[in-house]
């Protein structure tokens, strides 16, 4: 006889139970299968459905929108894909909570492929009639595909808690870079909605890979975390977990299709948009401004009226500059729809941190929100819509916009490369050009250019005044002599490199040191140069990022002209703004040289061994090294100058902002020439303070502005005499005795 016990009684009949329901109900669960079936499969065509409705919509506009620049330079794209994108670089560059959100979406790139697998098993109809997809996948990929679920089912776990800590953080903790005018209450909301969907995601996705290990013997993949957690279902039955299974993989499905839908409405549309921005965001040098075709052309004509008429062409803007978002390039449009509103942009810009209206997310943002406003007007009508209202006016007002240093600290910090400062300058061109509406004395300055060759009144004849009576400062007196380029193309001979002296270093009675001292250093080295002295004019940096292209691009063209005449190749200055704009803008214009900056070229000299620093002017002194923005941020020269600093022996010491994280000088995208914004302090002041937090005896920089905004800022502190602020040139004269 057979005994027993009562707990077996009770199985043996739930068995039989269940499969008389099971042959009884057989024909329903085969129905239930294919109604879910269905289910799936009309639910992932709505779902696809709606988001190319979005997508369609979106690519509509782009098409509407002006070409940015062209899409080439592959190889330095898919660089940027791997390195700002996938490797997280910029996110990094705040270790702590920038590994939280890499994680996050190295995470996300790894479910993605377990969220292929899901749609692909509902299609094929796998969970609902056991059919084994994931043992073909699991034959076809191997180890690959163990890696792959082993990642997403770590990251799930990984996530819950990262997006946990980012919801307590957002909601409970106070941080200054959630706030600001540009966010409204429907934007924290927003947040605050993406977040908690994505932890919903993760733990059902959580409960499905537990569910699955526990009611499963035969598991594919592999399962680290949730293989240890199926403890969570002991005591229930095999078919009570695979119903949960169930539950919890349309829990999942569902949030995928919904989130997916959720996101071209939302703040985290990044989560689409960050890589294809990243990959068709600019490849030149940070500081470089695009040239306006559209004004070359009338430009060359004014210059010489010989010239055949410019042709139009299809894809010109209308208005000079950008008043309204159809102005603007598709990639504002695809910049605006990535912002993740995280304020890196804001939290770095120096006219924010000085209580300037002007926030360079609220730049982002207001195009994101007039687009939104104006879109299906001009999906209906094209550009010809008007609704009466712009972004310029209605939304970014001009002050915020004049507030810009052109510094480029938001373009360097934004995670997933957008160009706040281009959208800032088109907006300027819009002022100056099409409306005349810049302040006043930048209106000065431009006059001033067009009848000086310089932003002050001064005679373009007295340009090379600077060179006069110079001498070195050995022992014997020597006279130099500052060669000009027509007496030595009159003479015939050649010079091994042009130095560009610039406006600042030829007129302010400051940077003119710098000029003679930089003079000094090349003729100690036997350098054959030449100074193009009242040949030379304005370089047109200041006109072009005042907004005054027309004005820019006769001075770039007027300048190429005489460069190339006399044939040059080469050319130094100790002017960083000329040195990027000379780099950076005059290619497209006709004028290719190479462009050396002074610190770079004085390196250049020490490492030759054609000057050597052998006193010990500097030794015991302490000196902290001022990175102006277009030399280091905006063209990547950070060593240079510090190369030069440690050679004299001198203490370098480091301001807790520096290289590609210093703050500017405030002097930068016209503000030398025109009255700052109302805010709570000026930019020069903010920055000596960061200088003077190192107590050093010496601010060094390379830059003429940069040396009269220090200046201005140790006036302001009354320290003059105390702290001095010198030019890489000239501690290189004093170190080298001459
Ligand atoms: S370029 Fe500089 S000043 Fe202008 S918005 Fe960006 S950070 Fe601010
Ligand atoms: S523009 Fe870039 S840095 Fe600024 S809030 Fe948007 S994503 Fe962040």
């Amino acid at each position: 006889m057979i005994y027993f016990s009562e707990h077996e009684l009770q199985f043996l009949f739930l068995q039989r139970y269940t499969e008389s329901l099971y042959s009884h109900f057989k024909h329903h669960i085969i129905f239930n299968a294919m109604v879910s079936h269905l289910f799936f499969i009309a639910s992932t065509l709505i779902a696809f459905g709606l988001l190319t409705y979005s997508f369609l919509r979106i690519f509509k506009i782009i098409k509407l929108l002006r070409k940015p620049y062209s899409i080439s330079n592959f190889g330095e794209r898919v660089k940027r894909l791997f390195t700002i994108a996938i490797a997280q670089e910029k996110i990094l560059r705040f270790p702590l909570i920038g590994l939280m959100h890499a994680l996050v979406f190295w995470g996300f790139l790894m479910i993605t492929f377990g969220s292929g697998e899901m749609v692909l098993d509902g299609i094929i109809g796998t969970p609902f009639d056991n059919n084994p997809l994931n043992d073909r996948l699991f034959k076809f990929f191997g180890t690959v595909y163990n890696v792959l679920i082993a990642g997403g089912d770590i990251f799930a776990y990984t996530i819950v808690i990262l997006v946990g800590a980012f919801l307590v953080r957002r909601i409970f903790m106070h941080i200054k870079r959630f706030t600001g005018v540009e966010l409204r209450h429907r934007d924290h909301k927003d947040a605050a909605i993406a977040l908690s969907l994505i932890l919903l995601l993760m733990v059902s996705l959580a409960g499905m890979n537990i569910a699955y290990n526990a009611g499963n013997e035969n598991v594919f993949g592999v399962y680290p975390i949730s293989s240890q957690l199926t403890g969570i279902f002991e005591g229930m039955q095999t078919h009570t977990v695979h119903t949960l299974e169930l539950v919890f993989w349309w829990t999942h499905i569902l949030l995928i299709f919904f989130f997916a839908n959720y996101l071209p409405y939302s703040k985290h549309f990044h989560v689409f948009m960050s890589l294809p921005n990243v990959y068709l965001s600019r490849t030149e040098p940070l500081s470089k401004m695009t040239n306006m075709e559209s004004v070359t052309g009338e430009v060359k004509l004014m210059l010489d009226p010989s010239l055949p008429e410019p042709q139009s062409k299809g894809d010109e803007p209308e208005r000079f500059g950008m008043k309204d978002v159809e102005d603007g390039t598709w990639k504002y449009y695809l910049d605006s729809l990535t912002c993740t509103q995280c304020g890196r942009c804001t939290s770095v810009c120096p006219a924010n941190q000085t209580g300037k209206k002007l926030s360079p997310r609220k730049v982002v943002l207001d195009y994101r929100r007039r687009m939104e406003e104006k879109m299906s007007g001009l999906l209906k009508e094209g550009k010809k819509f008007d609704d009466k209202k712009s972004l310029l006016g209605d939304y970014t007002t001009a002050e915020e916009l004049w507030a810009c240093t052109t510094c480029n600290a938001c373009a360097q910090e934004c995670p997933v490369s957008i160009d706040q400062p281009s959208m800032i300058l088109e907006m300027r061109r819009y002022i100056f050009m099409e409306q005349s509406a810049a302040p006043s004395l930048l209106n000065s300055m431009c006059t001033n250019i067009e009848n000086n060759g310089a932003p002050w009144q001064y005679s373009a004849a007295d340009r090379g005044k600077w060179a006069d009576n110079l001498t070195l400062n050995d022992e014997a007196k020597t006279p130099v002599k500052v060669p000009l380029m027509s007496q030595i193309a009159a003479a015939g001979k050649n010079i091994d490199i042009l130095f560009w002296v610039g406006s600042a270093s030829s007129y302010d009675d400051r940077a003119k040191k710098i000029s003679r001292d930089f003079a000094k250093i090349l003729h100690h080295a036997k350098i054959n140069f030449a100074i193009l002295g009242s040949e030379e004019s304005d370089s047109g940096d200041n006109a072009k990022r005042a907004g005054n292209e027309f004005l820019f691009q006769m001075q770039a063209l007027t300048n190429i002209e005489v460069l190339n005449s006399y044939g040059i190749k080469k050319i130094v200055t100790c002017d960083p703004h000329d040195f990027n704009t000379l780099k950076n803008e005059y290619p497209e214009l006709g004028g290719i040289y190479e462009l050396i900056h002074h610190t770079q070229y004085i390196d250049e000299l020490i490492n030759l061994d054609l000057i050597k620093v052998t006193n010990s002017t500097f030794s015991g002194k302490t000196i902290t090294y001022h990175d102006p923005c277009y030399l280091g941020r905006g063209n990547g020269e950070y060593n240079a100058p510090r190369n030069i600093l440690k050679s004299t022996s001198c203490t370098l010491t480091e301001m807790h902002r520096n290289k590609s994280r210093a703050l500017c000088c405030g002097a930068g995208g016209t503000q030398m020439f025109k009255e700052s914004e109302p805010g709570t302090k000026e930019v020069y002041e903010l920055r000596t303070e960061d200088a003077l937090e190192v107590q050093p005896n010496i601010i060094a920089t390379a830059c003429p502005l940069c040396m009269t905004m220090l200046t201005d800022g140790i006036k302001m502190k009354e320290l003059t005499g105390e702290v001095q602020i010198l030019d890489i040139a000239e501690i290189t004269v004093k170190a080298l005795g001459i």
